[in-house]
């Protein structure tokens, strides 16, 4: 965390002065604190969401922007039942612009919006200190007049700084802005961070909020808009606050791992895995870290509930965890931790398949078919099962009955007729 030494490092412009205020807090804590205690939770008809945006590529916007369960024109029209209206003021996507897109920061940040508000931040943290020295900014929001012709961009950074004691809950979308993600990668020259590396783990919103983690390169819009739902509905005073884990994820949405729901996973189970992209089986021998990645795209698809990475032939590469991506490279390469887990389930799948390929082939006929000694169909040649299979089959079958009837062992109701065959 560096915010503490920010106005000493960070150089004001050429010109200015100390009164320029550069760089520090324009917010003391205090008074916000004061601000804060003005603000009415409860039943609430608004509730304004800032949107900051560091060093990111806008893919968390793009995700947002395409959430459907709920989607974001939900939110904004208030038309969610027992949600109030947010008013989502986004640097993308508002039709305002200048000072007029930043005079209601200016108003959130003095306590006088009227209304509970909170900070979502995508991409990472720049340390500003780094570009100040030669007079520039990594990422910025609008600008302040320094008198005359004079002006200042506003680091995002110093406007979370600004925002975030008197938000009601401060969220981090999307990778970047949870644990740093690429631009956070080893050998950056922006010393990149998180929210919560920048604001400390001290740092609590004022409804007692810690950070608010939801990690994904680009994340799912749905996890974004569910949390904001269910965090909205707990200000509002009808719901619980729902469970976050220990990193501050919200706990329903990355408690298993990709693997747990992967539309391959019976590949795995079965040691049956792809040598090439295309391939339908498992892909951890190219390079899946699914296993250990906690996501739910498997689960929830990338937009409305469809694609997503697996679902679409793309191997994990680990995309929401706090080690990507350095400790997810080399992507597309084994996981080395793969080989045991692989290999044990090559030896078991070998045998549980073939078992199960029998049964698939008995159960795949009608027991009419079994009585008459063949199949009507005209799709293929009717291979008779072999002595042996016959046998393991009628063992399987014992076992599937034997503690009930088994259907049509009591042949045929009394005085009924088989219709003719053709
Ligand atoms: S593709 Fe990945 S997530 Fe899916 S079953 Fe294989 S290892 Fe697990
Ligand atoms: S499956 Fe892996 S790569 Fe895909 S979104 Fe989830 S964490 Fe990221």
């Amino acid at each position: 965390m560096y915010e503490e030494t920010l106005e000493v490092v960070t150089a004001p412009p050429e010109g200015s002065t100390s009164d320029d205020n550069y760089g520090q807090k324009r917010t003391p804590e205090s008074q916000s604190q004061q601000k804060r205690e003005e603000l009415n939770f409860g039943p609430l008809k608004t509730i304004h969401a800032f949107w900051l945006a560091g060093m990111s590529c806008d893919g968390c916007t793009i995700g947002v922007a395409g959430a459907t369960n709920p989607p974001l024109e939900g939110l904004l029209t208030g038309t969610l039942p027992g949600l109030p209206q947010l008013m989502l003021h986004h640097p993308a996507l508002a039709v305002e612009a200048g000072e007029e897109f930043v005079h209601n920061f200016y108003l959130a940040e003095r306590g006088e919006l009227g209304a509970p508000y909170v900070v979502c931040y995508e991409g990472s943290i720049a340390d500003e200190r780094i570009a100040a020295q030669t007079g520039g900014y990594w990422s910025a929001l609008g600008a302040e007049n320094l008198g005359g012709d004079r002006r200042r961009q506003i680091p995002t950074t110093e406007w979370l700084k600004r925002l975030a004691p008197g938000a009601a809950a401060v969220v981090a979308v999307g990778t970047c802005a949870t644990w740093g993600g690429i631009p956070a990668a080893a050998g950056n020259p922006t010393n990149a961070m998180g929210v919560m590396d920048f604001l400390g783990r001290d740092y609590r919103s004022t409804t007692g909020l810690p950070v608010i983690n939801i990690p994904g390169c680009s994340p799912i819009g749905d996890n974004f808009t569910e949390t904001v739902g269910v965090i909205l509905l707990f200000l509002q005073g009808l719901g619980p606050l729902p469970e976050f884990d220990e990193l501050g994820r919200p706990a329903w949405l990355f408690r298993d791992t990709v693997h747990n729901k992967c539309v391959r996973g019976g590949f795995y189970e079965e040691g049956i895995f792809a040598e090439k992209y295309g391939d339908r089986e498992c892909l951890v021998e190219i390079g899946c870290w699914g296993p250990v990645v906690q996501c739910n795209i498997t689960a929830r698809g990338a937009i409305n509930h469809m694609g997503g990475c697996m679902n679409t032939g793309g191997v994990c590469i680990g995309c929401t965890m706090p080690g990507f991506p350095d400790k997810f490279a080399p992507f597309y390469a084994t996981p080395p931790g793969s080989t045991v887990s692989t290999n044990m389930a090559r030896t078991y799948g070998s045998v549980v398949r073939r078992l199960r390929r029998m049964t698939q082939k008995f159960q795949n006929h009608e027991l009419r078919w079994e009585e008459e000694g063949h199949v009507p169909s005209g799709w293929s040649a009717h291979q008779k099962p072999s002595l042996t299979s016959r046998a393991i089959h009628q063992i399987y079958q014992w076992m599937q009955y034997r503690n009930t009837v088994r259907p049509g062992s009591g042949g045929p109701p009394k005085g009924s007729e088989r219709p003719p065959t053709v």
